[in-house]
């Protein structure tokens, strides 16, 4: 995989505390251990797409800080274009993130320098960019940034990639410029009213984004895989069986897998196609659940192909 794709990115520096289960509001729990990563859900999709063989620019803002030095330094160990960061007087962006016994995690994001982004800048970047073929961002990144770099995108016949997370009402106002659109279970619930795992629920709530304006949605449901729709047709992707042991990044991975395939698929993509690429974003994800971590957990093609699934 060598095509460019360009992602407007929440760059943060995750926070994690291994604990026995969530503790409830109010509580204090003692945990297992602590560690410390870069991760943020656009930083993740770019370093998946990266290490996926993919050419990749990321559009970003990280603080005058250590943590932003940090993370300039990764992403150019990973190849990825850089130009496009900006630096600013908040902070890195910064998330806490609690992963109970089962591997399932929750977390709080403080946004400091990812608010940052100049929305004109994201979308001057946009056309700068050579041989871009796919954008992809999420709600974690400053909103107008994104919806700036999508428009440009769309103007350039540049296929955009809406991940629709964290859930956020901002994300209806990026559907008209948004050509793919994964939302996991709780966004779309949050986005159309809709449950994902009910048929008519599913169709019902893919025909309210279609008629915002995206052309496809996949809604991704953890261990029961993926649903790829078009205006017409659902199709089920299923999900590699394989034992979790921390969910962190899945989705990011799904996303950045997903983009890297998209990127690859000359002129414009038939459902088939885009039903193809969920099936090797699936791959990658449950590569992706089988480890710990962000950024460490996400797999090269190579180790796709090694864990033979
Ligand atoms: P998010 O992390 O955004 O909540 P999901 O939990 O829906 O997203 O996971 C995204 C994708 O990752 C799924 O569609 C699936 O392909 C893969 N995945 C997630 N959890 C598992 C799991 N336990 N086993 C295998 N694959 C998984």
């Amino acid at each position: 995989m060598s095509r460019a794709i360009a992602v407007v990115a929440s760059l943060n520096v995750d926070h994690i505390v291994h604990a026995p289960r969530i503790p409830e509001p109010g509580e204090t729990l003692m945990g297992f251990s602590t560690s410390r990563e870069l991760g943020g859900k656009g930083g993740n999709q770019a370093v998946a797409a990266a290490r996926l063989g993919a050419e990749v620019a990321v559009i970003g803002c990280v603080g005058q800080d250590e943590d932003g030095d940090e993370y300039l330094e990764a992403l150019l160990a990973e190849g990825a274009d850089v130009t496009h960061v900006r630096r600013s007087a908040s902070p890195t962006g910064r998330a806490a993130i609690t992963v109970d016994a089962e591997g399932v995690n929750s977390i709080v994001v403080v946004s400091g320098a990812n608010a940052d982004i100049p929305a004109a800048a994201a979308a001057a970047a946009i056309n700068e960019l050579p041989g871009l073929r796919v954008v992809a961002g999420q709600l974690e990144a400053a909103p107008e940034a994104t919806e700036r770099a999508f428009a440009a995108a769309r103007s350039r016949g540049v296929l955009t990639v809406l991940n629709t997370a964290p859930a956020d009402d901002v994300a209806r106002k990026l559907l008209p410029v948004s050509d793919v659109v994964v939302a996991n279970e709780i966004e779309f619930r949050q986005l159309t009213g809709q449950d994902p795992f009910d048929g008519h629920g599913l169709r019902r709530g893919g025909a309210e984004l279609f008629a915002a304006g995206c052309r496809w949605v996949i809604v991704t449901l953890g261990a029961a895989g993926c649903a790829v729709l078009d205006a017409s047709s659902s199709t089920h992707v299923p999900a590699v069986a394989v034992r979790a042991v921390d969910t962190t990044a899945a989705g990011d991975a799904f996303v950045g897998a997903l983009a890297a395939r998209l990127a690859e698929i000359p002129g414009e993509p038939t459902t088939a196609a885009v039903v193809a690429a969920c099936g090797f974003a699936a791959k990658v994800a449950a590569v992706v659940v089988t480890r710990h971590g962000a950024h460490p957990s996400l797999p090269t093609s190579a180790e796709v192909g090694d864990a033979g699934i």
